[in-house]
């Protein structure tokens, strides 16, 4: 949460909007669930995509016969951020 009161407090000084508490609470909102873990979407015969942005994994994941390595180790979307969660 901390991290989240910084940034928000650094884009309040730069923006004296009126309506800054809905930017706030967008804001939070957001970055709560950009670092909530969310599965990738994995099916057979293709890189694995992120269930937030839909980017596939293709350069993360080699392919040898159709048979993709997995990103296990990919902790966030390199594309938008969201936070991953490879096992239940
Ligand atoms: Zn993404």
């Amino acid at each position: 949460m901390e991290i989240i009161d910084r940034i928000v407090e650094k884009l309040v000084e730069k923006n004296n909007m009126g309506n800054y508490p809905l930017y706030e609470t967008g804001i939070r909102d957001a970055l709560e669930l950009l670092n909530t873990p969310v599965k990738p979407m994995i099916s057979d015969w293709c890189p694995s995509e992120c269930p937030t942005c839909l980017e596939d994994f293709h350069d993360y994941e080699p392919c040898d016969d159709g048979y993709y390595t997995r990103a296990y180790n990919l902790e966030r979307c390199p594309n938008c951020g969201q936070k991953l969660k490879w096992y239940d």
